[in-house]
């Protein structure tokens, strides 16, 4: 199906259905960007801001922003370095820019092995074949490590290559290891740490969609730092102002207001950049607060 092109429109490419998909969804809405129609479609435009959606495989994401069909990409820069490693071995151009990483998407890559095979260091792997959707990032760990081992590339389903017998190790995307304790593999090694990024294509743009990134990047700035931020509002004896404010968490210049109909006390409103525990609050009411509120902030603009 032929894309038409927006000169104007940014494009940005995101996972059509996965484990990206939904968290890049939120976080273009929580840009206060709307896109209606259901993901049936490859191309969706917004109807509130300039730009277009493309959905495709995560894996299509690299060489859709590298090659500059896609302006922009949201990926895992499991598959982002993988791509361009893979493209520097075939000469091809691999030049892209991390606009920013975001604070989703969180796994690691990493050498597993059946639970009751030893293992001491990376020079066990040595004459073994490793099972891997992530051919070029494990040849270069056995680079760095100088081991020689055979790299058997698997598309899916690389946990199960040791029962089958197609090899003796995997490297593959972990997050919690239920996968790999429910296939009675450990893993022993992390090769590669990742999370998703806003992947920004090195081809020039015009103008207008310099600007439309810049405002995106300026709220997608806002939004990720209003995550785990808390607004927090106490009411303070003076005399433990001091010692209150120490406690607040990642806060600068809290506001100082006066209590109607109490000249000992002070309301207190701070923004807290970090997240506020009970113990936190606990250790304020220690030192005199009360009537302490901790409350979410949805965006922020400094
Ligand atoms: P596609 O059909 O788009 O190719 P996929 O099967 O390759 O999908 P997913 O399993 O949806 O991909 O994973 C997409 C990305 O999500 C991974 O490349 C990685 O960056 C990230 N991710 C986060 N947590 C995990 C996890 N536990 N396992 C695998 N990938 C994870
Ligand atoms: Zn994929």
């Amino acid at each position: 199906m032929p894309v038409t092109s927006a000169p104007n429109r940014l494009r940005l490419a995101v996972q059509k259905s996965g484990r990206l998909s939904t968290d890049s969804l939120e976080l273009l809405a929580s840009c206060g960007i709307r896109v209606k129609s259901p993901k049936e479609r490859l191309l969706l435009h917004s109807d509130n801001f300039p730009i277009d959606l493309l959905f495709v495989r995560d894996d299509d994401i690299p060489q859709l922003v590298m090659d500059g069909v896609c302006d922009l990409g949201i990926v895992g820069t499991n598959v982002l370095e993988e791509a361009a490693l893979e493209r520097r071995t075939q000469g091809s151009a691999s030049g892209y820019l991390v606009e920013r990483p975001l604070d989703f998407g969180g796994c690691r890559l990493a050498i597993a092995l059946p639970e009751e095979k030893p293992y001491a260091s990376a020079k066990d792997l040595q004459g073994l074949r490793i099972a891997t959707s992530y051919p070029q990032l494990t040849k270069r760990f056995l680079a760095e490590q100088k081991i020689s081992a055979e790299v058997v590339y698997l598309s899916g389903s690389v946990e199960i290559a040791p029962r089958l017998g197609l090899a003796e190790v995997i490297c593959d995307l972990v997050a919690s290891g239920s996968t790999l304790e429910a296939n009675k593999l450990r893993a022993v090694e992390t090769i590669f740490k990742s999370t998703a990024v806003l992947l920004r294509s090195t081809h020039q743009l015009p103008a207008e969609k310099t600007h439309t990134l810049e405002i995106l990047l300026r709220r997608i700035d806002g939004v990720q730092k209003a995550a785990g931020a808390k607004y927090i509002m106490l009411h303070a004896p003076k005399t433990a102002l001091a010692e209150i404010k120490k406690l607040l968490p990642g806060s600068e210049n809290p506001t100082v207001l006066p209590l109607a109909g109490d000249e000992s006390k002070v309301a207190l409103h701070a923004v807290c950049s970090e997240a506020v525990f009970w113990e936190t609050m606990e250790s304020l009411k220690k030192a005199g607060a009360s009537s302490i509120l901790v409350l979410p902030i949805e965006k922020m603009m400094l």
